[in-house]
């Protein structure tokens, strides 16, 4: 069945707003870097092609960063394959095999292999009238590899980038890896967020390691000052009504400003002040986040030694089509709630926030880090944390578990607490009251923090080994 690519409109975005954040020599060589990728690849277009244009870190990475690459004069675009249910039923086992996660089996059946092939085949006419010979094309995630033969035959440069990994890879993993090998097989690079993630066996010459970064000026992560957090989170049904007069605005990807309406749900009416330490989890209702733990952590060890008060922050649940476990993770969430006693629930805030608006949602979330006393991200499993960096990046003390890519994210004691065992709940608790009590040690951390995702974490450093990969490959 043929199917049609949809293109996501992009619009470029200036390089030079992160000269101040990173330094003239630094930017300088991420300037080069892009300008010198758009004169090698003139008359050429690279393209990104996904699942998805919204929803989920790859897209997040894409629509933050390809700004960037045109506003450098770069072709580059962004095109979504088109699939159904049985389609994504296949690729999100593949997810989780690649998490190294049993998912009903630990195989691929022929049959899921013709889903997945006939899927991509139908997308493949579709890709090759859009796409010229010549061009670059980056695929990503397993949901594209597919498409990696085809697009090698039609004489594209192609590039498949996993943003899935395991720590120690198991049985489960390596099935997946053999399902994706011989299509990633045609693709001249092979690109992973970590090292410990690059499979086995790959040729090392095409095996290249990009770790992913955030983007300084989304409403996720822009500039926002105290009176601008607390009217947001006022807006927002985050925090106690006060006396600021401040418009709860933010400014939109597009450049043109708007302003917080929708409020998020909360399990009570009392809402924190502007002056309570506040210890701040953001993450989807997942198991893997364990927002539980988190709960059980600061009841223990968090509340009887000090005046913080907690909030575990995600995306409101309310279709039914969302993912099945999220409500049930949030339920869990209640009844844990409802069984403290009620001075700790006054302290302790459990907050869907609003999604009908993505920006809107990413400028509360932006506030929230913002008005944290301590980030905490209690994760037990993490290819990369997004919400680390984001805190981070904000300056914030971060306590988090070592797993994953949290793992090189955090310099442990410089940069912010990594938790070496993410269910030992004690001392993830006396890790969070330890930094929370501790201003002077908790402002060192967010200091050292911020300057390592600077270094380390922001767009100009992704986009300029991204940028180096293409060069190497057109040359
Ligand atoms: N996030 C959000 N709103 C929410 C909950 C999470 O925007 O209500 C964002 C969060 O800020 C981060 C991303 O979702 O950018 C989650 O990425 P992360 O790497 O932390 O975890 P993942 O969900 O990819 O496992």
């Amino acid at each position: 069945m043929p199917r049609e690519l949809s293109t996501v409109a992009v619009e470029p975005a200036p390089l030079d707003r992160y000269r101040p954040l990173v330094g003239g020599s630094r930017w300088q060589e991420f300037r080069q870097a892009l300008e010198g990728l758009a004169e090698a690849v003139r008359g050429q277009v690279v393209w990104n092609l996904n699942s998805t244009a919204r929803g989920g870190g790859v897209a997040e990475l894409l629509a933050a960063l390809i700004p960037y690459e045109r506003g450098a004069g770069i072709d580059a675009r962004w095109a979504v394959i088109e699939a159904e249910a049985p389609f994504f039923n296949v690729t999100k086992r593949l997810h989780s095999l690649l998490h190294g996660v049993a998912a009903d089996g630990d195989d691929i059946s022929g049959e899921e292999q013709a889903v997945y092939e006939r899927t991509l085949a139908g997308n493949a006419d579709s890709v090759r009238q859009l796409v010229e010979a010549g061009d670059v094309v980056i695929l990503h995630d397993p949901q594209t590899a597919g498409l990696a033969p085809a697009l090698a035959r039609h004489g594209c440069r192609v590039i498949w980038r996993c943003h899935i990994g395991v720590d120690e890879p198991n049985d489960r993993a390596r099935h997946a890896w053999d399902f994706l090998r011989p299509y990633v097989a045609s693709a001249d690079a092979i690109v992973f967020s970590r090292q410990a993630y690059a499979w086995e066996g790959l040729p090392e010459d095409r095996t290249v390691i990009i770790a992913p970064a955030i983007d300084a000026f989304t409403p996720k992560n822009q500039d926002l000052d105290a009176e601008m957090v607390q009217a947001i989170l006022r807006a927002g049904g985050l925090l106690a009504p006060g006396h600021d007069g401040h418009a709860a605005s933010f400014v939109r990807q597009d450049g043109s400003n708007s302003k917080v309406e929708r409020q998020a749900k909360l399990l009570q009416d009392v809402l924190p002040s502007a002056g309570d330490p506040l210890v701040v989890q953001v993450s989807r209702w997942d198991p893997l986040k364990d927002p539980v733990g988190v709960l059980e952590a600061f009841a223990r060890q968090v509340a009887p030694n000090s005046d913080g008060q907690l909030v575990l922050a995600g995306p409101a649940v309310t279709s039914v089509t969302d993912d099945p476990e999220q409500p049930e993770i949030l339920a869990q969430l209640e009844t844990r709630w409802r069984k403290l006693p009620p001075d700790l629930q006054r302290r302790v805030h459990v907050a869907q926030l609003p999604m009908d608006d993505e920006e809107e949602n990413g400028v509360i979330v932006n506030a929230l880090q913002r008005q944290a006393r301590v980030v905490v991200q209690k994760s037990l499993a993490e290819g990369f944390g997004l919400t680390v960096a984001e805190a981070m990046w904000k300056g914030k003390p971060v306590v988090a578990s070592r797993v994953g890519g949290i793992g090189d994210q955090i310099e442990d004691g410089r940069s912010g607490v990594l938790v070496d065992d993410p269910r030992d709940l004690d001392e993830f608790g006396r890790a969070v009251g330890g930094v929370l009590c501790d201003p002077a040690a908790a402002e060192k951390l967010g200091e050292a923090a911020r300057e390592r995702v600077t270094e380390r974490f922001l767009a100009p450093r992704h986009l300029q080994e991204q940028a180096a990969l293409v060069r190497r490959l057109v040359s």
